[in-house]
């Protein structure tokens, strides 16, 4: 357990998103919901991903018949009837995504309100936690698949924040200002509140210049939103999924691990200052 860290005024719905598939999107939002979830903090992972990797590296059952996000988004199930505990971390929830998720990009085209769907199940899960008088909820974290399909509009209505990782290698900043002007997109037409809160350098090598020069390019368009913390490339971190674990429970002493604790106390403190950032 690690130093405990303060609950923002509001619960923060973070979007963990970037276009570009293998960046540490999926590694990002296990090990930061690992990260609060272990200071004592209520953290719900949704997996947005037809993939299932964050499902998978949570340690949680999402084999094609289990209930998951894809009942959530397309049939309207309640989050709490697909929710599952994650058995390595205690606080920590999670929707599971299974490969049904797949066909819900298109199915999703025909159904009311579409763009919307998880914004209203989120919404009916916290009043419903309030009405019951469970703890209520301080992060939801989701993490998006690498396309700007309706799974990830999906996601950037339902949020407040986005949190892009950045790999620290040549074409980094390829497709940055896409996403940016997606989000743009999102911002004047569906959701007003959303706007990138957070930038994290992931994969980042102090051995190499390449690294070093895409931080400082990162940092100097970004210095209000790029956390100080940075996750170095660490064989710990590639590792832990394949054992059903964030790093933050298969290695709790690994740069990799202390880094995503990091990176976690800088986003939680900076969330507790910032009121209007919930
Ligand atoms: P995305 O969700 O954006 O596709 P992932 O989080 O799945 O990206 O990461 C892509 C690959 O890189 C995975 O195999 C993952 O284990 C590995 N990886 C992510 N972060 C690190 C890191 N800091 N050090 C080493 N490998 C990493
Ligand atoms: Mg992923």
């Amino acid at each position: 357990m690690t130093t405990a860290l303060p609950r923002p005024p509001q619960p923060r719905i973070i979007t963990v998103s970037n276009q570009k598939g293998g960046v540490g999107k999926t590694t990002t939002a296990v090990n930061i919901a690992a990260a609060l979830a272990d200071a004592g903090l209520q953290v719900l992972l949704i997996d947005t991903d037809p993939q299932g990797n964050a499902s998978t590296a949570l340690n949680i059952d999402h084999h094609a018949e289990v209930p998951s996000i894809y009942d959530v988004l397309v049939d309207g199930t309640p989050i709490s009837e697909v929710m599952q505990a994650c058995p390595d971390v205690d606080n920590l929830w999670c929707v599971p995504a299974t490969i049904d998720l797949a066909g819900a990009e298109i199915e999703l085209v025909s159904l009311v309100a579409r763009e919307s769907r998880l914004s209203k199940a989120i919404a009916a899960w916290m009043a419903e936690r309030e009405e019951a008088g469970d703890p209520r909820i301080d992060y939801v974290l989701i993490d998006c698949p690498p396309s700007l399909g309706l799974l990830t509009v999906n996601a950037f209505v339902a949020a407040r924040e986005v949190l892009i990782p950045i790999q620290c290698e040549y074409y980094a900043l390829e497709g940055l200002s896409q996403l940016l002007k997606n989000i743009d997109l999102i911002r004047t037409h569906l959701n007003p509140a959303l706007h990138v809160s957070t930038i994290l350098l992931t994969m980042y090598d102090g051995r190499t210049r390449l690294s070093a020069q895409v931080a400082q390019e990162v940092r100097e368009h970004f210095p209000e939103q790029v956390l100080s913390s940075t996750v170095p490339r660490s064989v710990r971190v590639s590792e832990a999924p394949s054992h059903g674990q964030t790093v933050i429970t298969y290695d709790p002493q690994s740069t990799g691990a202390r880094s995503y604790t990091d990176a976690a106390t800088e986003i939680a403190r900076r969330g507790a200052e910032q009121k209007d950032n919930a």
